[in-house]
C-alpha cells in the first residue's frame, strides 16, 4: 500500500518577498495531494545576476514570519549560506543523498519556472534526484516552445498523484491548484508607489516590511 505522509517537497525561490501566490497553492497542494512537508529554500543569487532588494537575513525573516502558524512548512537555509551560486540540481543531489535512495522526494516550482526549466544549468539530472509538481500561475502556458522540451516534459508526465508517493522520483506532476495572481514584483512595486498589500502576503510579513523600510 501506497504511504501518503512519506513525500516531501522543497520549494524554492528568491523570496523576495515571500507572498501568498507562493503559500496558497502549496497548501492546496498538500490538502489534495498529501506531502508530509514543504521545506522552503531561499536562494543566494550569483553576483552576476540582479539582487534581491532583501538581505538574505531580510528574506530569511520574512519566511520564518511567514510560516511560523504553519506545520507544513519548514525553512532550509543551505542556499542562502552558501557564497557560490546556487545550483537546484546540485542542491537536490546532496538533499537525494541525506534522504537515501528510496524516499520520495519532490521539487516544486511554478508554471513560469517550467517553461524556463531546460535552461537551468544540468536540469535534465533533477528527475535522477526528485519529481517535479508544478503550480499554476495566470498567464503561463503549460507547453513548453520547444519540441524538444515539450517531449522531455511528456516522457516524464504523471496525472497520476499516487505515483508521486510511490515512486522516488522522476515525474512531473502538472497540479490543478488555485490560480493567485500575486508576483514579488508586483508587491515592491506596490510598496514603493505607496499602495496597500494587505490581500498579497501575510500581515506579519507585511508588518516587517514596513519596520525595515524595504521597498519603499
Ligand atoms: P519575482 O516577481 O521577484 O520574480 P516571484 O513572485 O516570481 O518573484 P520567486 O521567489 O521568484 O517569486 O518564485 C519562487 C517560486 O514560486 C517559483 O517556482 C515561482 O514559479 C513560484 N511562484 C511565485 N509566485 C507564484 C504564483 N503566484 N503562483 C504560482 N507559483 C508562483
Amino acid at each position: 500500500m501506497v504511504d501518503m505522509n512519506q513525500l516531501q517537497a522543497l520549494f524554492g525561490g528568491t523570496f523576495d518577498p515571500v507572498h501568498y501566490g507562493h503559500l496558497k497553492p502549496v497548501e492546496a497542494l498538500a490538502n489534495q495531494i498529501g506531502l508530509a512537508r514543504v521545506i522552503i529554500m531561499p536562494n543566494n543569487v550569483p553576483p552576476h545576476r540582479s539582487q534581491p532588494e532583501a538581505t538574505s537575513a531580510q528574506r530569511k525573516e520574512m519566511v520564518e514570519l511567514a510560516i511560523r502558524d504553519k506545520p507544513l512548512f519548514a525553512l532550509d537555509e543551505r542556499e542562502l549560506k552558501r557564497d557560490t551560486p546556487s545550483y537546484t540540481a546540485e542542491t537536490l543531489q546532496a538533499w537525494r543523498q541525506e534522504q537515501g535512495p528510496t524516499r520520495p522526494l519532490a521539487f516544486i516550482i511554478g508554471q513560469d519556472s517550467l517553461l524556463s526549466f531546460p535552461q537551468w544549468h544540468n536540469y535534465n539530472t533533477i528527475l535522477d534526484n526528485c519529481h517535479l509538481i508544478v503550480c499554476r500561475r495566470p498567464g503561463y502556458s503549460l507547453n513548453m516552445t520547444e519540441e524538444s522540451h515539450q517531449q522531455w516534459l511528456e516522457s516524464h508526465l504523471t496525472h497520476d498523484a499516487d505515483s508521486l508517493h510511490s515512486l522516488p522520483a522522476g515525474k512531473i506532476y502538472l497540479a490543478e491548484t488555485p490560480w493567485f495572481n500575486i508576483s514579488a514584483t508586483l508587491i515592491r512595486e506596490r510598496l514603493e508607489k505607496g499602495e496597500a498589500c494587505d490581500d498579497l502576503l501575510p500581515a506579519a510579513v507585511l508588518d516587517y516590511i514596513i519596520k525595515q523600510r524595504l521597498y519603499c
